[in-house]
């Protein structure tokens, strides 16, 4: 038996075949009939190019209807489909083509001459074109193609993407996953938050990234819904989908942004069912005002991309916030102490490394065996990376990243905590805490801050107003102030570039 995903995705996608799929502000519109049609074209296509089952396809380009297309067909002839983020410059994309010896190479029309070469120098053998507008040679070359018959059979265990890490600590890693990865967790998920063939999701996301890609779009096909499908985040496009919108899926600043407008009232929001958010911390702050303004809890979930989604808070029952909810259905997750190799579960309550392993967990890292069992481990729990601590009602807060543990004068101090109380300041917008260098120390505690426009808080003050409210060892040496945390495209704070930047200030203390 196949266990191909879009086998199952096929079947939604003729039980569907009338309904609307992927509807632009443009109304460069697919409904399923369409999609299933141009997936088969599109695979045919890819075979034509020289693309066989287990082949990669690597793929930078902009959003558009037919990226996703590009990713079905993909699945459909068995190709393992390789996104890449759209930020990333020729020499880095050189990189990822020399690592993964794709079959293919889709780039965007005005970055084919670059493409050709990073392309030759790689000894990747072809390289076509996708532009936003259904156009480009991908495009062409499908014209008169006789489609895709069938679906390609695949196992469970076979890949269906390989999607890099985003390589903050060092080189991006590919993480492998398979048909079975991403259709039980699509499937979970589409369960969980209740989603059926009415809804409609807005979906602003980019799609080189696990959460607009798998989480967005599997879980749409896995319900046959439609998806009002954005080519970017913006707050009046946005405002104008809620009016038949259903769910909105987001990454923390498209919520932070949103508060920003008058026009966020319960009226306004009065279709959507379900706001859910990931990719990176959600502040209680912002769950709380958003929850007074519109009515609805946000329903933070926890997720990576070598594991999709792992935990979420409940549809019905106590969405907490700052807290990622419970692990889903089938999936497992222990807290243990990260400095001993045992992996043993720590008392219930205390902070510790959060591993993870179910059907959701993915392979491995392409070709980088050590690095895959030292994260990989052989009882199939997956090493996180993330500390953790599960509370008395099983809840699980995420506290940082392990490499973002601050170690002061011997002591662990957990930026998360460190920023929740400075977040409650007068005035402050928001901070990051980031341990830099410091003679005495090892690291000294460092804050930087962002502002509400006017607000004239200085260093001196936030020091005295730390200091009944945390431990010595944890309350920060220095405070700055900025006009923005530097963040990715999911809205993740850069923590390695504010080390960077802060790095010598304590070199002379
Ligand atoms: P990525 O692989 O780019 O999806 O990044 C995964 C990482 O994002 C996780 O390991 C966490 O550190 C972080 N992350 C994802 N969702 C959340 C969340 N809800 N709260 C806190 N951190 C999160």
């Amino acid at each position: 038996m196949s266990h191909n995903l879009f086998d199952t995705f096929s079947t939604r996608m003729q039980a569907r075949r009338d309904a609307d799929f992927i509807v632009t502000p443009e109304g460069r519109n697919y409904n399923y009939a369409q999609a299933l049609d141009m997936s088969a074209t599109l695979a045919a296509t890819l075979v034509a190019l020289g693309v066989r089952p287990g082949d990669r396809v690597a793929v930078q380009v902009d959003k558009s209807p037919e990226a996703i297309l590009l990713y079905l067909a993909c699945l459909r002839m068995g190709g393992v489909y390789l996104p890449l983020n759209t930020g990333y410059t020729a020499s880095e994309i050189g990189y990822f083509l020399g690592d993964a010896e794709p079959a293919l190479f889709v780039c965007r029309p005005d970055a084919l001459d670059a493409a050709n070469q990073i392309a030759a120098e790689t000894g990747c053998p072809q390289v076509v074109t996708l532009g936003t507008g259904g156009d480009g040679t991908l495009m062409d070359k499908s014209a008169g193609v006789t489609p895709f018959a069938g679906i390609e059979t695949r196992a469970d265990s076979d890949l269906a993407a390989i999607l890099y890490t985003s390589g903050t600590t060092g080189r991006s890693k590919g993480a492998m996953l398979t048909h079975g990865n991403l259709g039980s967790n699509s499937r979970t998920l589409a369960e969980v938050w209740r989603f059926t063939e009415t809804d409609r999701l807005i979906h602003a996301l980019p799609i080189f990234h696990t959460h607009g890609l798998f989480v967005a779009c599997n879980v749409v096909l896995m319900s046959g819904a439609s998806m009002y499908f954005l080519s970017r985040f913006d707050v009046d496009t946005v405002i104008d989908a809620m009016a038949d919108g259903t769910v909105l899926m987001g990454v923390p600043t498209f919520y932070t942004r949103l508060l920003q407008d008058s026009r966020l009232t319960p009226e306004l929001t009065a279709n959507m069912r379900l706001f859910t958010s990931g990719s990176a911390p959600l502040t209680a702050d912002t769950h709380k005002a958003f929850q007074q303004r519109t009515g609805h809890a946000i329903l933070e979930r926890y997720g990576m991309t070598e594991t999709n989604m792992n935990t979420s808070n409940p549809y019905d029952g106590d969405r907490i916030a700052g807290t990622v909810g419970m692990p889903l259905p089938g999936v497992e997750v222990r807290i243990t102490n990260p400095e001993a190799d045992t992996h043993e579960p720590i008392a219930q309550g205390d902070i510790g490394m959060l591993e993870v392993r179910g059907p959701n967990v993915f392979s491995g890292y392409w070709r980088l065996p050590e690095k895959t069992r030292a994260e990989l481990l052989d009882d199939g729990f997956f090493v996180t990376g993330d500390l953790a601590m599960i509370d008395e009602r099983g809840y699980i807060h995420i506290v940082g990243r392990d490499k973002d543990l601050v170690i002061s004068g011997g002591f662990n101090v957990y930026p998360k905590e460190v920023e929740q109380v400075i977040d409650e300041m007068d005035g402050v917008v928001e901070s990051a805490v980031v341990g830099v260098p410091h003679p005495d120390f090892g690291e000294g505690v460092t804050a930087v801050l962002v502002l509400q426009p006017g607000a004239k808080v200085q260093e001196a003050q936030v020091l005295s107003a730390l200091s009944d409210k945390l431990a010595k060892y944890k309350q920060p040496k220095r405070v700055f102030f900025v006009d923005s945390l530097p963040r990715n495209t999911m809205g993740k704070v850069q923590k390695n570039q504010l080390r960077d930047q802060y790095k010598d200030i304590y070199a002379d203390a």
